[in-house]
C-alpha cells in the first residue's frame, strides 16, 4: 500500500524513525450484561470493592513514582485521582446503582463515570474541563480491575517507539520515559493541552490533534514523525526513509552543535557579557533551568502555583516553593514574580468575575492590590525565601506610578512585620517591575528613579502597544515584536534605566528569539529570560556578533518605519553573521 501521510498540529520538534506503539485508551466495549440479579448484587459490590482497592494502590504508588522523576505536579494529578474515589458524587453513587438498580458493576462504573465527567465537561471554566480527563481515566482504571484486564502501560517499554494514541490519559504521561518514547502521535489535543506540555518539557516529539486517521495505525508498524510540521507518516517509501534519514542526521548535527555552547558563557564574539536566564512556572524547571547553565531565573511565573491547587496556596507551601528555586539557583538571581492572575490565565477558586475584555480588565497586579490579603501572604512567602539564596521581587501589569507605589510600600511592610515577628530576612532584595503597558514604557524615566530593575515583558507590550490580542489567530499576522513601534519603546525604556544606573531584562518572547539577539545587545540589554531550551541558541547567535556592530546596527533599525523592514534587514544580518 502507498504511503500515507497524516498531518496534525506539530507541538514538539523532532524528526523520529520506529515502531509504533499504539496505546489502547478505551478498554474493549461492554460485553457484559447491564443488570445483575438481586442475589448478585453483594457480589457484585464486593468485585467492586476490589477494584477500588487496586485502583488505590495502583495510583498511589504512581503518584509515588511521579513524585520522584516528574515532581509534584505530576504526582499531584494522580493523587487527585486516587482522592476522587473518595468523593461522596462519585464513588457512593457507583455502589448506589448496584445496590438500588442492580446494576452490573461495570455497567453502574461505566454510566456514572460518564455523568460526572459530563458535569465537569458542562462548565465554562477550563481548569474544571480538564477534570474530566481525570475522572475518565480513573473510571477506566476501575474497569480494567474489574475485568481482570491488563491496561496496556507505557512502563514496561524496553525499546524506542513512537506512542500512538486517542489522547494522553494523565495516568500515561506520568509514565512517559524518553529514553524509549521517541514521540508522541495523538488523535485529540491542541498546542496548550496537557500532552503537548509535557512532550515539550520531556523534549519528545509530538503531534497532536491528528484526526481519526490515528486510529487504523497498528502496532508494530513503522512511522516517522516529524514534530516541527506536525507530520505523521505510515508505511513510509524507502526514499522517504532515506531522506527523513538525512535530515534526522542534519538535526542530530545542528544539536550537537548547539550542544557545544551549553558550557560557555553568554557573550560576544568581542567579549561582551549579557546574563543569559531562564523563564520558569514549576520548581521542576528550575532544575532543568540550571542544567541548561541558565545564569538565574529571569522570571518566575507564580500563577502555576496557584493554578495546579484547588484553593489558594498557603504561606507555607508558597514559601518551600520559593525556598526550593532559590536554593537550586545557588546564588544565581531568580526573579519571582508576584500573581499574574486574569487575562487568560483563570482561577477557579477566586471566582473572579466574567469580563468582556479580561486583558484589559482585572488581572495582576489590579488583583494584588485589591485584594491585599493575596498579595501580603504571597510577599511574606518570597520574603521568608529571600535569605536562601539571590531572590529578586517583581511586579506585574505596573501602569502608573501609583500602583508602583502602593505595591512597593506593601512589600515593605511585609518586610518589617517579618523583622518585628523575628523572621530573617535577606538585607538585599531588590524589587522591580514588569513593564509590559506602553504607559510604564513611556514613563520609564521616572520608574526608573524608584525601581531597582525594569524586565520588559515583549509577549503583552506588543498585544497592548499595536492592539492584538494576544490569543487571537484571527489577527496573530499583526502580532510581532519587531513592530518599529515596539522598539522605539523598548530602546526608550532601556535608555532611561540606564541613566539612572539600573538595569534591564526582557523576559518575553522576544528575549529568546536568536534573529533579536544583534538588536538587543546593541540596545544594551543587560538581562535576557527565555525559555530554558533556547538559552544555547541565543549564546550561539551571540557568540556571532560584534557588539559595536549590533549598536550601529540598532540605530539603523530604529530609523525604519514597517516591521518587514526590519524582520529582513535582520535576515540579512543573520545570514552576513552565520
Ligand atoms: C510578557 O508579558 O511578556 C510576560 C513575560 O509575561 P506573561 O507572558 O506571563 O504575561
Ligand atoms: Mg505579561
Amino acid at each position: 500500500m502507498a504511503e500515507q501521510r497524516i498531518q496534525g498540529i506539530g507541538v514538539s520538534e523532532g524528526i523520529r524513525i520506529a515502531k509504533a506503539f499504539v496505546l489502547a485508551s478505551e478498554t474493549r466495549p461492554d460485553a457484559v450484561r447491564e443488570t445483575v440479579s438481586a442475589a448478585e448484587t453483594e457480589a457484585e459490590l464486593a468485585r467492586l470493592g476490589q477494584a477500588k482497592a487496586r485502583s488505590e494502590a495502583e495510583l498511589t504508588e504512581l503518584a509515588e513514582q511521579a513524585k520522584r522523576t516528574l515532581g509534584e505536579k505530576q504526582a499531584g494529578i494522580l493523587a487527585g485521582q486516587a482522592r476522587m474515589l473518595s468523593d461522596p458524587a462519585y464513588f457512593p453513587q457507583i455502589e448506589k446503582r448496584i445496590r438500588e438498580e442492580r446494576f452490573a458493576a461495570e455497567y453502574a462504573v461505566r454510566s456514572v463515570t460518564e455523568h460526572f465527567a459530563g458535569r465537569f465537561e458542562a462548565m465554562d471554566n477550563e481548569y474544571m474541563r480538564e477534570r474530566a480527563a481525570d475522572i475518565r481515566d480513573l473510571g477506566r482504571r476501575l474497569l480494567a480491575h474489574l475485568r481482570g484486564e491488563e491496561r496496556t502501560s507505557l512502563a514496561g517499554l524496553r525499546e524506542e517507539v513512537i506512542v500512538v494514541a486517542d489522547d494522553l490519559a494523565p495516568s500515561d504521561t506520568v509514565q512517559l520515559d524518553r529514553r524509549y518514547v521517541q514521540a508522541l502521535v495523538t488523535r485529540m489535543g491542541g498546542r496548550t493541552s496537557h500532552t503537548s506540555i509535557i512532550a515539550r518539557s520531556l523534549g519528545i516529539a509530538a503531534v497532536v490533534g491528528a484526526g481519526d486517521a490515528v486510529r487504523d495505525i497498528a502496532d508494530g508498524e513503522l512511522l516517522i514523525v516529524d514534530g516541527g510540521e506536525g507530520l505523521c507518516i505510515r508505511r513510509p517509501d524507502p526514499e522517504t526513509i532515506e531522506a527523513y534519514k538525512l535530515r534526522q542526521q542534519r538535526e542530530r548535527d545542528e544539536r550537537s552543535a548547539l550542544e557545544r555552547f551549553r558550557d560557555r558563557p553568554a557573550e560576544t564574539k568581542d567579549g561582551l557579557r549579557v546574563e543569559l536566564a531562564a523563564n520558569i512556572g514549576t520548581v521542576r524547571e528550575a532544575a532543568e533551568a540550571a542544567g541548561q547553565n541558565a545564569d538565574g531565573i529571569g522570571l518566575y511565573r507564580t500563577e502555576f502555583l496557584y493554578m495546579d491547587a484547588d484553593r489558594l496556596p498557603d504561606e507555607d507551601r508558597q514559601f518551600a516553593a520559593y525556598r526550593e528555586v532559590a536554593e537550586r539557583m545557588a546564588g544565581r538571581p531568580v526573579v519571582i514574580r508576584t500573581l499574574d492572575i486574569g487575562g487568560d490565565k483563570a482561577l477557579p477558586y477566586l471566582e473572579l468575575p466574567k469580563e468582556e475584555n479580561p486583558f484589559l480588565g482585572y488581572r495582576a497586579i489590579r488583583i494584588g492590590l485589591d485584594r491585599r490579603e493575596l498579595l501580603r501572604v504571597q510577599l511574606r512567602a518570597i520574603w521568608r525565601a529571600s535569605r536562601y539564596g539571590n531572590v529578586k521581587i517583581m511586579f506585574p501589569m505596573i501602569s502608573g506610578l501609583d500602583e508602583w507605589r502602593q505595591a512597593k510600600a506593601i512589600s515593605l511592610e511585609v518586610r518589617d512585620e517579618l523583622i518585628r515577628e523575628g523572621v530573617p530576612v535577606s538585607g538585599s532584595v531588590e524589587i522591580g517591575m514588569m513593564v509590559e503597558i506602553p504607559s510604564a514604557a513611556l514613563l520609564a524615566g521616572s520608574f526608573a528613579k524608584e525601581v531597582d530593575f525594569f524586565s520588559i515583558g515583549t509577549n503583552d507590550l506588543v498585544q497592548y502597544t499595536l492592539a492584538v490580542d494576544r490569543m487571537n489567530e484571527k489577527v496573530a499576522y499583526l502580532y510581532d515584536y519587531f513592530h518599529p513601534a515596539v522598539l522605539h519603546l523598548i530602546r526608550h525604556v532601556i535608555e532611561a534605566a540606564h541613566r539612572e544606573g539600573k538595569w534591564v531584562g526582557m523576559c518575553g518572547g522576544m528575549a529568546g528569539d536568536p534573529l533579536a539577539a544583534p538588536l538587543l545587545v546593541g540596545l544594551g540589554l543587560d538581562e535576557w529570560s527565555m525559555e530554558a531550551g533556547s538559552i544555547v541558541k541565543v549564546k550561539q547567535a551571540l557568540a556571532r556578533l560584534d557588539s559595536q556592530d549590533c549598536r550601529a546596527l540598532a540605530n539603523h533599525l530604529l530609523a525604519l518605519d514597517t516591521t518587514a523592514e526590519v524582520r529582513r534587514e535582520l535576515g540579512r544580518y543573520a545570514e552576513l553573521t552565520r
